[in-house]
């Protein structure tokens, strides 16, 4: 029996006694008498305990993960399972009469990210602890997170998200550090959450803050005074950067993330006695996205006037510390910091970044891979690119496009640095416990050596004839839209048809994404059933995103969506033929019940513009169908199921990436030569619409799409409809629906998490 099995075991025995112990001492009560939230409380003591015994994992060399985003989901239910003791607690608190659903449901979610790349550093830890790899994350404990979205008058409003409570997963350690401004010095404090691997030992996610936040200067909706930063700084994610102080405050918090990096490293190779020069055998740390940049600055400026070294040694070293991962290639979102902005908040990094722009002057004459440009910006990723040892993408297709094009005049220069992995997500918590009848069902069908090993899902296949074990999994689907259907009536008050085809959008809300072509096609239908040309079978349309508070388009869509649920959810011809919902709020919590419940998959961003996407795997791997363009993974997903198993349309990326080159593109053609389309799109300022919509939100977004449509929905309109069509009839040939479920799942194996870090370690980290 392994060290591991025996654990388990002690920690099964322990579970009912520390329970009952827990529900005594907190409370002076017996576990039966408690509520919800009590009970979970002493779920949490207990797991907390069970914890600390569990080993650290320890190592020569040590990956620290930074990022400025952990959407790490709630925890308990995952962490119960990587401890092994998820069956053990169930029982016991089935005993004491209690649904562990319900004490689950007890818990906040942190609300530490904002999308995809915050899920993905949740999901990488939890595959680095799995693995058995040292490695700990390192970002900040923002106390209101990015912000609870709540409907009001069909239109999205920001409130404080309000996560952290007595009750939490953090330790507050005795480690602070002093963190210096131009214009003032602060001294923070860390709070570390346990990393649990899934039956491994433990890893840490370090977050840092500072004790005089003040949660109380936070007025109407999210605003606050943007320059007291003593009371502000740890407040919120990506606070509001529509000017100058909100941009300074995302400097001021980005330098306080990596200032305290940078010293707590120090601090841990020093403790261990290791001699800077050979840092890089020792730590490597990974970049996620630019936000983290300014570590490589810092550790060069910490080397060179608190070290002694020289600025080539300092550079030299850092250089084969630091790794850098790129997550877009929108311009937009590529940081450049005005020199001048630098100079306010970090003055002591201006002459270092000035030095390493230098030097690449003296290098290179191409003027697009200086770091300081002739606006006297500062290009954060080009610092990562010439200081740092990798660049990956996060997706074959992104990878080339870096290559051949956004990033191409560095590929020439650094050929060997450029390098892919395909993103991934942890089946544990997308699985095991999302899903659980889903996992059940799989291990009775090819065992369970998946779940250490998910390319064994391929085992799968051998089904793929057997008609009993297709109709087993479509059972277990049925089961888990009956299940939803419950969740959102109670808490969006819509009551849904589980017999209707679930068809899915749920990202954060941006044009790339395309809600609004979604959006065009559910008006069509709608359209359509008004003349009396009825679906065979229901529709139901789910939609779920968050949308930045300051991109106004963005808000326009989600009010779109919004009245056209109060359209057609009220409408007596229609009503029954087809649903449409948008979820409030939509976060982790929201997409574990959602995603097993989807039939239609959608990942319809505008081909090039998508670097990997997780949410596709995530729904793959649950026996969704994918409908989407050749994007991102989705050209992995395709790959990997064939042509008969996903249902794919759009313009691809080379066509793209010409059109926006050769300003090629203009949707008001589009919009004058199909009927389908300008219907549609007219129909935004119908008298229906305005009737329960704002005139000044649906008119401005409706220009928008006729007039410059920046991310092309009119271009793969017709064909999205057309291949969606084709999508809900197919639905109807049940048995061949049913094989498609099976062998995405059987596929799915490779988008494993564990997979992408065994990758990251095997050609980067080199633990
Ligand atoms: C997976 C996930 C995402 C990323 O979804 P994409 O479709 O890849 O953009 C965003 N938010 C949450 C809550 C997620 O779980």
């Amino acid at each position: 029996m392994g060290i591991e099995r025996i654990r388990e075991q002690v920690f099964n025995e322990e579970v009912e006694k520390g329970l009952t112990d827990a529900a005594q001492k907190l409370y002076g009560k017996s576990l039966a008498d408690l509520d919800d939230a009590q009970t979970y409380n002493c779920v949490l003591q207990v797991t907390k305990g069970l914890t600390a015994s569990t080993h650290r994992i320890s190592g020569d060399k040590k990956i620290y993960y930074i990022s400025a985003e952990f959407l790490i989901g709630k925890l308990l239910a995952n962490n119960l399972i990587n401890l092994g003791i998820y069956d053990k607690v169930k029982e016991v608190l089935a005993k004491y009469g209690k649904n562990i659903a319900d004490i689950e449901d007890a818990e906040c979610e942190p609300s530490l990210g904002n999308g995809g790349l915050g899920r993905l550093a949740a999901c990488f830890l939890d595959s680095i602890a799995t693995l058995g790899l040292c490695g700990d994350g390192i970002g900040l404990n923002y106390h209101f997170g990015l912000f609870k979205q709540v409907f009001e008058d069909r239109l999205q409003k920001a409130k404080p998200d309000k996560w952290l409570s007595d009750h939490s997963w953090l330790h507050k350690t005795d480690i602070g550090f002093d963190v210096c401004f131009g214009d003032r010095k602060v001294r923070s404090v860390l709070y570390d959450i346990d990393v649990i691997g899934y039956e491994n030992g433990v890893n840490r996610l370090h977050l840092f803050d500072i004790d005089t936040v003040d949660e109380s200067i936070v007025k109407k909706g999210i605003s606050f005074d943007k320059e007291d930063i003593e009371k502000n700084l740890t407040l919120f994610l990506y606070p509001d950067d529509s000017d100058e102080a909100g941009n300074l405050l995302r400097i001021y918090q980005q330098y306080f993330m990596v200032s305290n990096a940078a010293q707590l490293i120090l601090k841990e190779l020093h403790d261990q006695q290791i001699d800077l020069h050979q840092m890089y055998k020792h730590a490597v740390i990974q970049i996620n996205d630019t936000h983290p940049t300014m570590v490589i600055p810092e550790l060069i400026r910490i080397l060179t006037e608190e070290k002694a070294m020289s600025m080539d040694e300092a550079i030299d070293i850092v250089s084969k510390t630091c790794a850098y991962t790129n997550h877009t290639i929108l311009a937009e979102a590529l940081e450049k910091w005005p020199l001048e902005y630098l100079e306010k908040v970090v003055p002591q990094l201006i002459p270092i970044i000035r030095e390493l722009d230098k030097r690449v002057r003296a290098k290179y004459k191409d003027k697009k891979v200086q770091i300081i440009d002739k606006e006297k910006r500062v290009h954060m990723a080009h610092i990562d690119i010439h200081y740092g040892f990798s660049v990956n993408g996060v997706a074959a297709l992104h990878t080339e496009i870096l290559k051949e094009t956004e990033l191409n005049c560095f590929y020439k220069i650094y050929p060997e640095k450029f390098n892919n992995k395909t993103n991934g997500i942890t089946f544990r918590r997308w699985l095991m416990s999302c899903d659980p009848e889903l996992a059940t069902l799989i291990t009775s069908l090819i065992g369970g050596s998946w779940k250490k090993d998910a390319g064994k899902l391929e085992k799968l296949m051998d089904f793929v004839e057997d008609e009993s074990a297709v109709a087993k999994i479509m059972t277990v689907k049925n089961t888990k839209k009956a299940q939803l259907c419950d969740y959102i009536k109670a808490r969006e008050g819509v009551e849904l048809d589980p017999y209707s085809i679930f068809d899915i959008q749920i990202k954060r809300m941006h044009e790339y994404k395309r809600q609004q072509m979604n959006a065009l096609y559910i008006i069509h239908k709608y359209l359509e059933i008004k003349v009396g040309k009825k679906p065979t079978r229901p529709m139901t349309f789910i939609f779920g995103a968050k949308a930045a508070p300051a991109y106004v388009i963005a808000q326009d869509v989600i009010h779109l969506i919004l009245c056209l649920q109060e359209i057609i959810n009220n409408d007596p011809d229609v009503k029954d033929h087809m649903k449409v919902v948008m979820v409030e709020n939509y976060n982790v919590t929201y997409a574990e019940k959602l995603i097993p419940a989807c039939d239609i998959s959608e990942q319809i961003s505008l081909a090039s513009k998508e670097a990997s996407g997780t949410g596709n795997m995530k729904f793959m791997l649950n026996g969704a169908v994918t409908l989407g363009t050749m994007d991102g993974a989705n050209v992995e997903i395709h790959d990997l199921v064939g042509d008969d198993n996903i249902y794919v349309f759009g313009k691809d990326s080379d066509t793209v990436i010409d059109l926006y080159a050769k300003s090629a593109y203009v949707s008001k053609d589009y919009y004058k030569k199909s009927k389908v389309i300008k219907e549609a799109v007219d129909f935004i300022t119908d008298k229906k619409v305005l009737k329960v919509g704002h005139k000044e939100n649906l008119e401005r977004l409706q220009k928008e799409l006729i007039n410059k449509d920046w991310f092309m929905t009119l271009l793969d309109l017709e064909e999205y409809i057309a291949v969606k069509d084709k999508a809900f009839a197919d639905y109807e040939k049940r048995g061949a629906w049913g094989k498609k479920m099976l062998v995405n799942i059987a596929k799915a194996g490779f988008f494993s998490s564990d997979r992408t870090i065994a990758q990251y370690n095997e050609d980067i980290w080199k633990l």
